[in-house]
């Protein structure tokens, strides 16, 4: 098969090589269940990464997502408010938990919670005597949320912060990484994200003893008895030993992921930004992104093309690009709950309109980047296949 056909993915996983080691030594000492020293290493060792206090490994960034709000105790008629733009995983532990989501829109600097639609949704939740228990703001393609401003209008009103960090880990905001800065930070290991352990996620907190909680839900809440004792519903939500010997893996190169992710983002921008009507997704000077997924904006009517017309003639290339999260609150499951958005404007619809992420996994090399980047101009710029 020629390698022109090879398909590109979106966002593929890419091992480093030291994977087998790890799991081997779990083979080695049968230690295929439950939890294991893995499991204790990798927590230990995310933690350390990141400089907080300590973490969770769970079996989802979803499931973590769910422990964080139960940490805040989050129950039946509770609000929370939630980015919008973004993957319904942000908010759909909302509902497991009873409560209802408040979607806030992004910001055009960063594409993550604006600032001024949460100040807008603070006021009225204010007038009409109902603040929301927690803020959920997603820190979106591998990059921060303002967490200082986003801080201190939560603080305000003494509402805390979960930072779903699923797409930033390894990304900063002012020195500190991504995912620290709320009181609870969630990473997901799923198969697509920067680093993976096939599936999996990750609790961090500095809050040692809420930390200690979601060790205990997430293992069926065991309660201390020699016989099978409960007094809580818990649930089936830690990370296998097998699996955080592949995270442990994982964690070694992440450092270098985030270099070819950034170098990949770079190359993108330095062929196509000559493109009148293609703009990419800023990156705000307040952090350093991963660039998770290099996504940028087609504007139609400079380009005459949309991006499912962009995605189509990558797809005849086989090449996979995806359109940017469609907003929660226009997804069909969502399409009631309230909504606040930028200004007049709604910038996570107008993003949802012109977005389009290009295949960015680190293990793309040079040549194939190339193929995407002239499978694009030829596109975007109305001629006929370029040969490569
Ligand atoms: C991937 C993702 C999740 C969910 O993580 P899982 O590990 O797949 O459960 C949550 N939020 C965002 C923004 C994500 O991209």
């Amino acid at each position: 098969m020629v390698t022109k056909n090879k398909r590109i993915f979106l966002s593929p996983p890419h091992m480093s090589g030291c994977e087998e080691r790890f799991i081997r030594e779990a083979f080695a000492s049968n230690w295929i269940a439950p939890l294991g020293p893995h499991v204790d290493a990798f927590e230990k060792e995310v933690a350390e990464y990141v400089g907080a206090k300590g973490a969770v490994a769970l079996s989802s960034g979803t499931a973590a997502i769910h422990l964080a709000l139960k940490l805040v105790n989050i129950g039946q008629g509770d609000i929370v408010f939630c980015s919008s733009f973004t993957f319904a995983a942000s908010a759909n532990p909302i509902i497991y938990q009873g409560a209802t989501p408040v979607f806030i829109d992004s910001e055009p600097e960063s594409w993550n919670m604006s600032p001024n639609a949460l100040r807008q949704a603070f006021a009225d939740a204010e007038r009409a005597g109902k603040l929301p228990k927690a803020v959920i703001t997603v820190n979106l393609y591998g990059q921060s949320s303002d967490m200082d401003v986003i801080l201190k209008i939560c603080k305000g009103h003494g509402v805390p912060v979960i930072e779903d960090a699923a797409e930033s880990l390894g990304a900063t905001y002012k020195e500190k990484a991504s995912g620290t800065l709320g009181k609870y930070g969630i990473y997901s290991f799923n198969g697509n994200k920067i680093i993976t352990t096939s599936g999996g996620g990750m609790l961090v907190s500095d809050d040692l003893e809420g930390l200690e909680r979601v060790r205990f839900w997430a293992s069926q809440a065991r309660d201390p008895a020699r016989h099978y004792q409960h007094s809580r519903v818990g649930y089936n939500y830690r990370l296998s030993n097998i699996l955080a010997a592949i995270g442990r893996g994982q964690l070694i190169v992440l450092a270098e992921r985030v270099r070819m992710r950034r170098a990949i983002f770079g190359r993108y921008v330095h062929a196509l930004s000559d493109i009148p009507g293609v703009l990419f997704m800023p990156e705000a000077d307040f952090g350093c992104s991963t660039h998770w997924l290099s996504a940028l904006t087609i504007d139609q009517q400079l380009c005459g093309v949309s991006t499912l017309d962009v995605i189509d003639a990558l797809a005849e290339e086989n090449i996979e690009a995806r359109p940017v999260w469609k907003p929660l609150h226009l997804q069909p499951l969502y399409s009631r709950c309230p909504y606040y958005s930028h200004n007049e404007e709604s910038i996570s619809e107008m993003l949802f309109q012109s977005g389009i992420c290009l295949p960015s996994g680190s293990s793309m090399s040079e040549r194939e980047q190339k193929r995407v980047i002239e499978t694009l101009r030829g596109c975007l710029l109305g001629r006929v296949k370029a040969v490569v």
